[in-house]
């Protein structure tokens, strides 16, 4: 037993995923690569709704809604959020209703996961405002004014990024550390992308409180790295306290690596296409062109530089994404 697994095994959860998640060998990509060894924990075969490392976190917040008696789970992000349709589909799969509320405008196409979310029956409403935090203030405001009027309403924040999607990821860590210690895997580092930075603040305590040897580092795909670093504090801040756990990140705990954004988020980047083109020739996983191409491009970035060195075994964790792929967006490729 891990030291915060009764813990975090005491908290109410409903099964949406498959797990453990499978850890994928990629030596072909490792050897173009030039490292020793590659794996992929492929959180994007977590099975449920499309998948991604999203169906995690939602275990746990919609056992929180069945608790609370929510009636309606109200979230939000762009059109072609993973967390969106995931929310749409874990609300779905409880019988209650999804309201999801979307910076911008309608977009001209309904495909990949906005087409998704739609077919969930997920309720949608743009804020008209192209800004991403305009999304914060109008959940809030949504679920207020919902509650007001006699509704149950549970909100989720952008990404699912709170402290029950933190526990989450502490899990994925135990996990993969059980099955390292099977199969005889040594981690040197573990890589992921950072988006809210839930995924990572979980990673990292999980990590931490094992005390494991990984390094565990980030790619960040949305933000500069230093406000992508003081999310992650305060992420895991809110999961310590919030769960009562012992362990806490420091700075010195927290590696962003910037440069792989390309134009902006969601916009698919050159890089981040070849990496997509590399991985799907060379080992027949797909990667995303939002999160795990970007982050992936990074990975061989950093081998490149020296900064991962030809004898380290690597793990990538590979969080999904897969229905931007079928968007106008990837077109590029
Ligand atoms: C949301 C997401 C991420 C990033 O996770 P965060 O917890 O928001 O940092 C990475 N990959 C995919 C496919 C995602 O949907």
């Amino acid at each position: 037993m891990y030291p915060l697994e009764a813990k975090l095994g005491a908290l109410a959860r409903v099964r949406l995923a498959s797990l453990p998640t499978a850890m994928s060998p990629a030596q072909r990509l490792a050897r173009s690569l030039g490292i020793a060894h590659l794996w992929f924990k492929r959180d994007d075969l977590i099975g449920f709704g499309f998948g991604g490392n999203k169906v995690r976190g939602l275990e746990f917040l919609l056992a929180d809604a069945i608790a609370r008696q929510a009636d309606i789970v109200v979230t939000g992000a762009g059109p072609q959020s993973n967390h969106v349709r995931a929310t749409a589909a874990a609300a779905a799969f409880a019988g209650i209703e999804s309201l999801a509320i979307l910076w911008g405008s309608p977009p001209p196409r309904t495909e990949g996961n906005y087409l998704l979310t739609r077919m969930l029956g997920g309720k949608v409403r743009f804020t008209g405002n192209p800004d991403r935090a305009s999304v914060d203030a109008e959940i809030e405001s949504v679920v207020a004014d919902m509650a007001r009027a006699g509704r149950r309403p549970y909100g989720i924040p952008r990404g699912g990024a709170c402290a029950l999607g933190v526990a989450a990821h502490i899990l994925a860590v135990y996990e993969t550390a059980a099955h390292c210690a099977e199969s005889g895997i040594r981690p040197d580092l573990v890589l992921l992308a950072a988006g809210s930075g839930a995924t990572y603040a979980g990673w990292l305590l999980g990590v931490k409180s094992l005390h494991l040897p990984w390094r565990v580092e980030s790619v960040t795909v949305s933000r500069p790295a230093v406000e992508v670093r003081r999310r992650v504090l305060a992420l895991g801040d809110a999961a310590a306290e919030t769960l009562d756990l012992p362990v806490a990140l420091s700075d010195g705990d927290v590696v962003v690596h910037d440069g792989f954004i390309g134009e902006g988020y969601g916009i698919a980047s050159a890089e981040g296409m070849e990496a997509i083109r590399l991985t799907a020739r060379t080992e027949g996983i797909f990667l995303d062109p939002t999160y795990t191409g970007k982050a992936f491009a990074g990975l061989a970035a950093l081998i490149s530089r020296g900064r991962v060195a030809s004898e380290d075994t690597v793990i990538f964790v590979h969080t999904g994404g897969a229905p931007a792929l079928f968007t106008a967006r990837a077109e590029v490729l």
